[in-house]
C-alpha cells in the first residue's frame, strides 16, 4: 500500500508528486504512455499568462505564486537532476494592443512591473522586429522555461527521491469502499493506495465520470512549429495578436499557437504551418532565412475561465484533483500543486482554495 497514486505523468501529475514526496509520502505515478509527452511538452512554457489581465483573479493569484517560486525550484531542480531547465528571463513585449488602460490597473492592483516603450524603446529591446507599434506593453520580469527539459529533470528527480513511476500504464478506474477510495484499477493489476490524485490532463473528466462528477474540463489542440535558429536572432517573448514567438537559449524560436476545438485529435495541419510560418514572419522578418525543424500539437486541458480545479472529491474521500489548467499549467502548476498538498495534508493552504473546489454539480 502506498500513501498516493498520482494518475497522469505530465507537468501537474509530477509536480504533484513532486510536492508529496517532499512532504514525506511515499508515492507511485501511473502514466498511460511516457510521463511529459502531452500537453506539457508540446506548450511553450510561457511562466505567465499571455495578457494576463484578462484572467479572473484566481488565476493570477496562482501565477503570482508560482512566479515567486519559480527561481528557486528551477535551481534546487537542477543540481539535484543534472538537468537544466533553462529558465530565462528575458521580459514579454506585447504588441498592438488596446488593453493599456485594463493592463495597467490590472499590474498595479497585483505589484507587476508594467510599461508603455516608446518606439526607440522597442527597437532597443527586440532589434529583430518588423515593425514598431505606439500601442506596445512590456513586462521586464515575465520569465520562460524549456519544458521539455523542466519534465525530464523532473522526472529524473522523482526517481531519484524514490517515486515509482509505471508508464504505458493505464488508470481505468478507482477501487472503493464506505466511500472512501482504496486504490486504483489498471489493466493487469489494482494498486492500493491511501489516497489518489488525477492529474489526466484533458483526459481527467474521463476517468472522472465514473464517480459521479462530470468535469468540465475538454481538449483544446494548440499547434506550434519551431524554427532552427541561431542565438540572438530573437531576444524577448513576442506576443501579437494572440500569436508569440519565444526564444530558446540555443537559437530555437518557437512559434504558437492555434487554439482548435477538434476533440481528441492531436494532428497537426499544413494550412497550421502556414498560418504560423506566416506571422512568424510578419514579426521578425529574419526567421524567413530559417527552416522550419518540427511542427507539432497539444491537447490543453481546457476549464471554464481557464481556473484548474485543486480540490478534494465531493464525494470520495481519499480522491482528489488537479486538472483543467488550459492555456496555463506550466506558470500555474507549481502553485497548483502545492496548494493540492496543503489540501491533502490539512496545512495553511497557500491560497484560499474554496474558488478551484469541485462541486457535484460539476
Ligand atoms: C501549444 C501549447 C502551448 C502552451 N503554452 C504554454 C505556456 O507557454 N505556458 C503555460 O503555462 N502553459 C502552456 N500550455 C498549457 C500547458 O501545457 C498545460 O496547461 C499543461 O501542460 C497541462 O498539464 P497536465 O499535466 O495537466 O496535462 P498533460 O501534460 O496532458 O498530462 C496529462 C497526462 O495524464 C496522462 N493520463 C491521462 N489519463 C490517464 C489515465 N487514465 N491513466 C494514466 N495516465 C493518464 C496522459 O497520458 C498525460 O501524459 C500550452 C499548451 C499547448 C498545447
Amino acid at each position: 500500500m502506498v500513501d498516493c497514486v498520482v494518475i497522469g505523468g505530465g507537468l501537474i501529475g509530477m509536480l504533484s508528486a513532486w510536492e508529496l514526496r517532499q512532504s514525506g509520502l511515499s508515492v507511485t505515478i501511473v502514466e498511460q504512455g511516457k510521463c511529459g509527452m502531452e500537453s506539457s511538452w508540446a506548450g511553450g512554457g510561457i511562466l505567465s499568462p499571455l495578457y494576463p489581465w484578462r484572467y479572473a483573479d484566481p488565476v493570477t493569484a496562482l501565477a503570482r505564486w508560482s512566479q515567486q517560486h519559480y527561481p528557486d525550484f528551477i535551481q534546487r531542480l537542477h543540481e539535484h537532476s543534472g538537468i537544466d531547465p533553462q529558465l530565462q528571463k528575458n521580459g514579454l513585449l506585447i504588441l498592438d494592443t488596446e488593453d493599456a488602460a485594463a493592463a495597467t490597473a490590472w499590474a498595479q492592483r497585483w505589484d507587476y512591473r508594467l510599461a508603455q516603450p516608446g518606439a526607440d524603446e522597442i527597437r532597443s529591446l527586440e532589434p529583430a522586429l518588423a515593425e514598431l507599434s505606439d500601442s506596445s506593453l512590456w513586462m521586464p520580469e515575465v520569465a520562460h522555461v524549456r519544458n521539455p527539459r523542466l519534465l525530464k529533470s523532473l522526472k529524473k528527480s522523482l526517481l531519484n527521491q524514490g517515486v515509482k513511476i509505471l508508464e504505458h500504464c493505464a488508470a481505468e478506474s478507482f477501487l472503493q469502499a464506505r466511500g472512501s477510495v482504496q486504490g486504483v484499477v489498471l489493466e493487469n493489476e489494482t494498486l492500493l493506495a491511501a489516497n489518489v490524485v488525477v492529474a489526466g490532463g484533458a483526459w481527467s473528466g474521463k476517468l472522472l465520470a465514473s464517480t459521479g462528477v462530470d468535469l468540465p474540463v475538454r481538449p483544446v489542440r494548440g499547434q506550434m512549429i519551431l524554427y532552427r535558429g541561431e542565438p540572438g536572432v530573437v531576444s524577448r517573448i513576442i506576443l501579437s495578436q494572440d500569436r508569440y514567438v519565444i526564444p530558446r537559449r540555443d537559437g530555437r524560436v518557437l512559434v504558437g499557437s492555434t487554439l482548435e476545438e477538434t476533440g481528441f485529435d492531436k494532428s497537426t495541419t499544413e494550412s497550421a504551418r502556414v498560418a504560423l510560418a506566416a506571422e512568424a514572419r510578419r514579426l521578425i522578418p529574419v526567421l524567413a532565412e530559417y527552416d522550419i525543424e518540427y511542427h507539432w500539437a497539444g491537447l490543453r486541458p481546457a476549464s471554464p475561465e481557464g481556473i484548474p480545479y485543486i480540490s478534494a472529491h465531493p464525494d470520495m474521500a481519499g480522491l482528489y484533483v488537479n486538472a483543467g489548467h488550459f492555456r496555463n499549467g506550466v506558470v500555474l502548476g507549481l502553485a497548483s500543486s502545492r496548494l493540492l498538498v496543503d489540501i491533502m495534508l490539512g496545512r495553511e493552504p497557500i491560497i484560499a482554495p474554496q474558488v478551484y473546489e469541485i462541486s457535484l454539480d460539476h
